[in-house]
This record gives C-alpha cells, sequence and structure tokens, in this order.
C-alpha cells in the first residue's frame, strides 16, 4: 500500500472495521431500518445541538450589549433583534425557553439514537453469535483438537460483547463528534473565517500528535487481546483438569504458570491506558493554547467592533464542545481498536473453512442396509507419518466385526473416519456401496449410533440424555431402550430416577452406569450401523459384563462396529480384524485368529489368563468367556 511507513492511526482501523463491516454485512443489513432510524435521529441531535449556544450568543448581543458594534464581517447584522418587537423580559424569557427546550431536545433525542443502535447492535451480535455457534459445530475435529476451549469460550462472550459495546460506546459518539465538528467548524468560518483558522490549524497538529500513539495502542490492545485469550485458555485447561493438577499436587506450578500470564496481561492493560493518558496531556496542551490564541484575537476583534461579543461565546462554545471528544479520541480510537481486535478474533474462527462439508449434488443417506467397505485408505493427521496406510475390508449388513490391536493402532481413528469426523487422504470408504462423501454429512451421521469410552452426558435429566439419540422419542420409547441397555433398574433407584440431573462431568454415576445409559442413548437412535469405541474401559469386572451383556442384547440385527482392547468382549463377535503397523494384520473368528495369528493368540491368553484367575469370583464374565 502506498505511504504505508507512515504512521497513521486509522490506517489500520478503518481496513480492519471495513473488514468487519462486511464480513458481517447478512446481519447488520437485517437491522438497517433501525440503524438507519437511529441515524435520523442522530443527525437531528447534532443539528440541535449545534442550535443550542445560539440563545446564550443571542442574549449576549441582544440583551446584555445590544448597543455592542456589529459591523464587518460579523453577519449577526441580519439577525439584528432590536428591543421594539418585544421588551427585554419577553426577549430574556424566551431565549431561555429556547435554550431549556433545545437542552431538552438534544438528550432526548441523543438517547433514543443511543437506544436504537444498542438495540440494533445487541440483535446482531446475538445473530453474530448464533452463526459462530453454528460454524464451530460444524468444523471438524481437526479444528478442534488443536484450539483451545477457553479462548474459544472468549471469543464467544468477550469478544462479542467488545464489538457491541464499541458500536455504541466508540463508533456512534466518535461519527456524531466528526458530524457536530465539520458543521461547528463551518459556522466558525462563516462567521469569520480568519479567527476559525485557529482550531482548524489544530486539527493537523493534533492528527500528527496522536498518529504515533493511536498506533502503538493498537498493537498493544492486540496483544492483549491475544494474551487474554491464552489466560482464558490456560484457566480452562486448569479447571477441566482440576482432578489431576489436585491429584499430582500441581497446584503451586499452576499457580506461578498463571500469575505469570496473568502479570503480561495486566502489563499490557496498563500500556495501553499510559499511551492514552499520555497523549490526552499533549492533546491539552495544544488545546489549550488553541483556546488562548482565539480569546486573544477574538477580544481584539470584540474590542475593534469586527465582530459581537456573542459570537465570540458561540466560538469558545464550539471551541468547548469540539476539543472535548478530541481529548478523548484515543479513547475511542483504542475502544474501536479492542474491537477491531476482536473482530479479528472471531472472524478467524468464521473463516476457518469447513473441511468436512457437503459436496455439491450430495445426497440423502436413507435407512441404509449397512455395508461398509474400506478401499485402499490412507489416513494421516497433519504431517506426521501415516495412521492407518492401505486399509481394505469390508462389513456385510448385520455383521458384528471387532477391530483390536494395540494401544495406538488406529482403531478408533478407523471409526473416525466412517463417521466422517476426518476426510481420508486417499482411499475411499463407500457405505452400501456409495462414497460417503456423497451423502450428506448429517444424514451420513444419522445412520451411526454410538457408544465411545469416554461416554460424555450433558448436565441435563438422564431421559433427556438418552433422548439425545432420538430427538423425537418418547418417555415411553426412552424407558424400552434403558431396559434393553440394562439401564432401567438403576436409573429407578436413583432420587427422581429419569429426570435425575446429573452432575457436570458424569460424577454422580459410576463409569459402568454411564456406559449404560450411553448404549441406551445409542439404542434410541435405532440407527443401521453401530459403532462402539472401547465401551468397557476402565470397568471393573460385573460392570464390564454387565455392559457386554447390553452391547450382545442392543447391537443384534444390527451391523455393529467394535473398537476394544479387550479381547472377551470380541469374542462373541462374528469377525475380528486384528490392526497392527498401520495395516489390517488378519482377520477371521477368534478361532481362525488363535490357530493363525501369533499376535492375535499371545494377547488373547496373556488376558485370558488375568481374567480367568479374576472370573472365578464372577460368575457372569465367566459364562461369556466360554460363549
Ligand atoms: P487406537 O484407537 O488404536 O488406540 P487411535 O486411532 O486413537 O489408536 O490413534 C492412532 C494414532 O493416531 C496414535 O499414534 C495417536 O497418537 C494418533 N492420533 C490420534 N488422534 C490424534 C489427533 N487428534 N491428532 C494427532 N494424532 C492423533
Amino acid at each position: 500500500m502506498a505511504g504505508s511507513r507512515r504512521t497513521v492511526p486509522f490506517r489500520e482501523i478503518i481496513p480492519g472495521l471495513r473488514h468487519l463491516g462486511r464480513a458481517f454485512w447478512p446481519q447488520i443489513r437485517q437491522q438497517r431500518a433501525m440503524i438507519g432510524l437511529s441515524l435520523l435521529v442522530l443527525l437531528f441531535s447534532i443539528a440541535v445541538r449545534v442550535l443550542e449556544p445560539w440563545p446564550l450568543k443571542l442574549m449576549f448581543d441582544w440583551i446584555i450589549m445590544p448597543q455592542a458594534p456589529t459591523a464587518g464581517s460579523d453577519t449577526t447584522t441580519a439577525l439584528e433583534a432590536p428591543g421594539f418587537l418585544a421588551g427585554p423580559g419577553v426577549l430574556l424569557g424566551s431565549m431561555v425557553v429556547a435554550l431549556i427546550i433545545l437542552t431538552v431536545l438534544r438528550a432526548v433525542s441523543e438517547y433514543y439514537s443511543r437506544v436504537g443502535m444498542a438495540v440494533a447492535a445487541t440483535r446482531i451480535v446475538t445473530d453474530v453469535r448464533a452463526r459462530l455457534f453454528r460454524h464451530l459445530q460444524q468444523l471438524s475435529l481437526r479444528y478442534h483438537h488443536q484450539a483451545k476451549s477457553g479462548d474459544l469460550v472468549t471469543r464467544f462472550t468477550y469478544d462479542v460483547e467488545r464489538l457491541r459495546d464499541t458500536a455504541v460506546t466508540a463508533l456512534l459518539p466518535l461519527a456524531a463528534n466528526l458530524i457536530t465538528m465539520t458543521t461547528m467548524i463551518g459556522i466558525m468560518l462563516w462567521f469569520d473565517w480568519q479567527l476559525a483558522l485557529i482550531p482548524v490549524a489544530v486539527l493537523p497538529l493534533f492528527y500528527l500528535t496522536s498518529a504515533r500513539t493511536s498506533r502503538a495502542v493498537q498493537q498493544v490492545v492486540r496483544e492483549q487481546r491475544r494474551r487474554d485469550g491464552a489466560l482464558a485458555a490456560a484457566t480452562a485447561e486448569v479447571i477441566g483438569a482440576i482432578k489431576y493438577v489436585q491429584a499430582l499436587s500441581l497446584g503451586s506450578l499452576q499457580e506461578k504458570v498463571f500469575a505469570r500470564q496473568n502479570r503480561k496481561s495486566l502489563k499490557h492493560g496498563a500500556k495501553a491506558q499510559r499511551l492514552a493518558a499520555g497523549l490526552e496531556t499533549k492533546v491539552d496542551i495544544i488545546l489549550v493554547v488553541a483556546k488562548g490564541l482565539v480569546l486573544w484575537r477574538g477580544v481584539y476583534l470584540v474590542v475593534t467592533g469586527a465582530i459581537t461579543p456573542g459570537t465570540l461565546i458561540l466560538f469558545i462554545t464550539y471551541l468547548q464542545f469540539m476539543f472535548r471528544p478530541m481529548r478523548q479520541v484515543v479513547k475511542y480510537l483504542t475502544r474501536i481498536a479492542r474491537a477491531t481486535a476482536s473482530g479479528e478474533r472471531i472472524l478467524e474462527v468464521l473463516d476457518t473453512p469447513l473441511d468436512i462439508r457437503d459436496r455439491p449434488g450430495a445426497v440423502e443417506a436413507g435407512p441404509i442396509k449397512g455395508r461398509i467397505r474400506f478401499d485402499h485408505v490412507c489416513f494421516s493427521y497433519g504431517q506426521r507419518q501415516p495412521v492407518l496406510s492401505d486399509i481394505e475390508f469390508a462389513i456385510e449388513p448385520g455383521q458384528r466385526v471387532a477391530l483390536v490391536g494395540a494401544s495406538g493402532a488406529g482403531k478408533s481413528t478407523l471409526l473416525a473416519l466412517m463417521l466422517r469426523l476426518y476426510d481420508t487422504d486417499s482411499g475411499r470408504i463407500l457405505l452400501d456401496g456409495r462414497d460417503i462423501r456423497d451423502y450428506r454429512v448429517d444424514s451420513l451421521r444419522r445412520q451411526f449410533s454410538i457408544v465411545l469410552q469416554d461416554s460424555v452426558l450433558f448436565a441435563v435429566s438422564i431421559g433427556d440424555n438418552i433422548a439425545y439419540g432420538d430427538l423425537e422419542a418418547n418417555s415411553a420409547a426412552v424407558e424400552r431402550a434403558a431396559r434393553l441397555a440394562n439401564a432401567h433398574d438403576f436409573i429407578m433407584q436413583l432420587p427422581d430416577g429419569y429426570n435425575t440431573v446429573i452432575g457436570e462431568r458424569g460424577a454422580t454415576l459410576s463409569g459402568g452406569q454411564l456406559q449404560r445409559i450411553a448404549i441406551a442413548r445409542a439404542v434410541i437412535r435405532n440407527a443401521p450401523v453401530m459403532l462402539l469405541d472401547e465401551p468397557t474401559r476402565g470397568l471393573d469386572n460385573i460392570n464390564r459384563a454387565e455392559v457386554v451383556r447390553a452391547l450382545q442384547r442392543c447391537s443384534a440385527g444390527k451391523t455393529a462396529v467394535l473398537v476394544t482392547h479387550d479381547l472377551l468382549a470380541s469374542r462373541g463377535f462374528d469377525r475380528i480384524l486384528v490392526i497392527r503397523d498401520r495395516h489390517i494384520e488378519a482377520s477371521g473368528s477368534h478361532e481362525e485368529l488363535m490357530r493363525h495369528n501369533g499376535f492375535y493368540r499371545k494377547s488373547y491368553l496373556e488376558q485370558y489368563d488375568e481374567q480367568t484367575e479374576q472370573a472365578g469370583a464372577y460368575p457372569a464374565l465367566q459364562r461369556l468367556a466360554s460363549r
């Protein structure tokens, strides 16, 4: 950009605002009637403000010093209202009434323009927030894995709020002040252009003084926003992992990290304030000199009869009004810079392309039969070496397949690929013979019900948690699913039964109970394919047996893919795939694998020995193991 080395305060703000305006245009457009109306009222309030000092001027010229000379360039001659029209008492009275009416009109119209803008701004940011939320939900796991949740939350709350706030407390007054200033300068030039040149000369001086500071403030503000985001992210991380922080006595270490971040944030906050205050002082000096010059020259003009005392009063009042916002311009610019920084942070999220999206012409996945095929699938997370390479297998409708293999072999990744949480690097995944990318993402995911290792329950009642599997389910269906998932009995023992609200992170239920609720959720969904990711991990034997039983029952007649370490759980499945070194190493029934696959046999025997020892105490598991 030409002249980019010059320090221009608005240089970054204006394009920043323009960018924001363009990005949020659809939301702004919807409020155009409200914004237009508020701007009209604002213009009216500006007109009244410009008129406000006039009664005072006229009082001076007509009542206090009616004999004052009116020669020269002073145009008040035209407005001369001699005493013969009305007595001085009536004149004074009407001036006072005019002053009161003007002030009230200004105050009321300012109030309405402000309220109107605030309403429009609130509606806009509500829409922006909804848009942000929608986008965030659609962003792939690739994005969410590297994003910090605390930072994202501050973008939702603080940054969005800041945008709204700034529109009303900085943009609107700044625009109003600029228009008022221009009008007042125009009137002053009309009265006495020489005298008006003094405040006009202040403008470039003011501009030069504030340029550098404004730029510095913007940089500080942007840095501060980044730091605040980092601080929120760090705090969210600690709160999210508070159990470990306390158990590992990491409290004091975390406190130090927090204190350091907090101090940095504070330092930047203070720096912005210092810069703004410093500039205010400089501007004050410029303004007082200008005012002095106007007085010096103005009094001279009054004495020589070039202007009336009322005109000088008008000048001084206008100057007073013009200079106040000039002192505060840094405050406004800081606020706007903060808002543009906040806006950028929101746009950063909104501009992140959705990498998993519907292809043009994608079709609705109707009720499918459930045939799954991996066709030479390769996949890696980022630039790291591939997690899966050349994966090739097929699952027939109604077949129940277990994926086993060492931890980190890529089993869960396979499930994520089926759900299109990630797209393959190469190769295809076919569902009922069709590439899953040809289905609409939503409809594709509706074909699956899932039970994950750490089932997440939301902070709503257990009944609602189950119904999340199928938002149209009624309470009878919820209970049926819970019975099938072997969860009905323990739910009925809870204080409010199905209405019991589970504490955050499911703290009030055991792992096995949580899993059975998750299974009920999967059951109620009644999707053709069930994906089960380590559903028995971390459970004791009794719970494990309960969960396995529930899973066996619920997956009957469906295509099911179970990812597990637990070779006892996988044993009852129709087919077992062994994943090792990024490939499918073997495939077959338990018996076949025991005969032909050394890795499987060794793993099974290791687990089975352990389990048989313990299983003596748990007949349920024993029965299962020998199925
Ligand atoms: P498994 O389910 O067999 O234990 P995963 O599919 O979870 O294995 O992981 C396979 C490999 O991919 C591991 O090396 C793991 O570290 C890596 N991995 C898993 N998730 C991510 C992710 N979100 N980002 C980067 N690497 C990942």
